[in-house]
C-alpha cells in the first residue's frame, strides 16, 4: 500500500468512520488495494462496531498492519452519559480541541431515535434556542457527526450486555435536531446521511433519517436533486413578521419563498412522501386561533404533518410555552381542516435532553472550572 504523506513527511492518517462506500472505495485502490475491501471495512465499523484494525478477522494480519499505519477508528470521547427517569440517554461528547456536542438517544415502544448534532453551536440565532447563546464555533466533520452514531450504538450495546437486557436498544431512527443547522454543513451532512442509509453501514431506510432545517434555500433545493432523505422544516410562524422574529434567516428566505422550495422538494422525490412541519408554541406569539387557520392555508397541496413542539423555557429565554389546552386547541384547529397534527411529547427533561437546551449545563460547568482552573489559549 503506498503511504499518503504530508509536506513534513509524516503520515497522514485517516479516519475511517466518516467515509462513504465511495469513499473508502477510493481509498483502498489508491493505496494498491481491491475495492472489495470497502464493503468489508464498512461492515466491520458501523455493523460490528468494531474499535480496533485487529478485530477484522477476514482481512489479512499484513493489511491490518498497514491500515494502523495510515488509517484510524476515531471517535470523541465521551465526557458525560446520564439516563433520564423516561429512559432518554444523553451524551456528551468532547471533540479534538476541546469543543463539546451532545447526542441524545430517545427509545420508545416501537423505535429508538437518536438526535445528533451537526455543528458545534449554531449560527441562525433563532430567538427562543437557547443553542443560539453559545454562537457558532464550527461544522462537525463528516466523521464527527457518524462518530454519534458509532458511538451511541456502542454504548447501547454495552449497557444492554451488562444489564443482560432481552429486548435489546436498537437506533432504528436518527434525526438530525441536535446543535447545529444541517444544511449550513452540507457536504460532511450528505456524506453522513449517505452512510446512514448505505446497507453496509447502518442500513436505515429514507423514511427513518430525518433531516431538519430552518430553511436555507438554495442548499435545501440542492438536497431535492441529491437524497430523499425525510425532511422536517422548522416553520414556528405564518407571517413573515412573526417569523423574522423568531428565526431570523427568515429575513433572508421569506415564507413565500420556503414554501415554493417545499414543494419542489415533495416533487424531486421518487417515493411517495411528506414533509414534517414543526411548529414551537410559544404564549400569545404564534399560538392563535388565526394562526391555525393561516398555518392550514399556508400549507396547502403540500404533504403534510404538523408537530407541535411545547416550548421548553430556559433562563431569560423571554418566551413562555403555550398553556396545554391551547396547544390542544390549535392542534383541534388543523385536525379540523384536514391536517395531521402531533404534539411532541418532551423527553428527557430532568437531564435537560429536551428541544433547545442541548448546550446545558455540561458547557456552563467546565466554564465555571476553567475560570478558576487555569485560562485557555487560543479561545475567545
Ligand atoms: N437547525 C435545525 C435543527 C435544530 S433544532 C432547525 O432549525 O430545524 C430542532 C428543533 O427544535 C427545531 O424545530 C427548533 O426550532 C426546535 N427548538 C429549538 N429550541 C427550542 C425550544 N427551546 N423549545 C422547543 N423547541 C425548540
Amino acid at each position: 500500500m503506498n503511504v499518503p504523506v504530508n509536506l513534513l513527511d509524516k503520515p497522514v492518517k485517516q479516519n475511517l468512520l466518516g467515509m462513504t462506500l465511495q469513499d473508502l472505495e477510493v481509498f483502498f485502490t489508491e493505496s494498491g488495494e481491491k475495492a472489495f475491501r470497502a464493503s468489508q471495512v464498512m461492515k466491520w465499523l458501523h455493523q460490528l462496531l468494531a474499535a480496533d484494525f485487529d478485530d477484522m478477522t477476514n482481512i489479512s494480519k499484513n493489511l491490518r498492519e498497514t491500515l494502523k499505519q495510515i488509517a484510524t477508528i476515531d471517535a470523541p470521547e465521551i465526557v458525560f452519559d446520564q439516563t433520564s427517569k423516561d429512559g432518554t440517554r444523553k451524551w456528551v461528547m468532547q471533540l479534538e480541541g476541546g469543543n463539546k456536542i451532545e447526542t441524545v438517544y430517545i427509545p420508545e415502544s416501537t423505535r429508538g431515535t437518536l438526535c445528533i448534532s451537526s455543528q458545534v453551536g449554531c449560527a441562525l440565532d433563532c430567538s427562543f434556542c437557547s443553542t443560539a447563546r453559545q454562537g457558532f464555533s464550527r461544522n462537525l466533520t463528516a466523521a464527527e457527526i457518524i462518530a454519534q452514531v458509532w458511538m451511541a450504538s456502542r454504548l447501547l450495546k454495552q449497557t444492554d450486555q451488562e444489564n443482560q437486557n432481552k429486548d435489546e436498544q436498537r437506533i432504528t431512527n436518527v434525526v438530525l435536531m441536535g446543535m447545529g443547522e444541517p444544511l449550513l454543513n452540507y457536504d460532511n451532512v450528505l456524506k453522513a446521511v449517505t452512510i446512514l442509509m448505505e446497507d453496509n453501514a447502518y442500513g436505515l431506510s429514507k423514511r427513518r433519517v430525518t433531516l431538519s432545517t430552518s430553511g436555507v434555500l438554495p442548499k435545501l433545493d440542492l438536497l431535492g436533486e441529491q437524497s430523499d432523505v425525510a425532511l422536517a422544516v422548522s416553520l414556528h410562524a405564518v407571517t413573515d413578521e412573526v417569523r423574522d422574529s423568531l428565526v431570523p434567516i427568515n429575513k433572508k428566505y421569506p415564507l413565500k419563498e420556503l414554501m415554493a422550495s417545499c414543494r419542489r422538494y415533495i416533487q424531486n422525490q421518487k417515493a411517495k412522501s411528506h414533509i414534517t412541519f414543526e411548529y414551537v408554541m410559544l404564549n400569545g406569539v404564534n399560538d392563535s386561533r388565526s394562526d391555525a387557520l393561516k398555518l392550514v392555508k399556508l400549507l396547502k397541496g403540500i404533504p403534510a404533518k404538523v408537530n407541535l413542539i411545547p416550548f421548553n423555557p430556559f433562563p431569560d429565554s423571554g418566551y413562555d410555552c403555550s398553556p396545554m389546552p391551547v396547544i390542544k386547541e390549535f392542534k383541534d384547529q388543523l385536525m379540523k381542516s384536514g391536517l395531521v397534527a402531533t404534539i411532541r411529547k418532551t423527553r428527557g427533561e430532568d437531564i435537560d435532553a429536551a428541544c433547545g437546551q442541548l448546550v446545558g449545563k455540561v458547557e456552563d460547568k467546565s466554564r465555571r472550572e476553567r475560570k478558576f482552573d487555569q485560562p485557555r489559549y487560543g479561545m475567545n
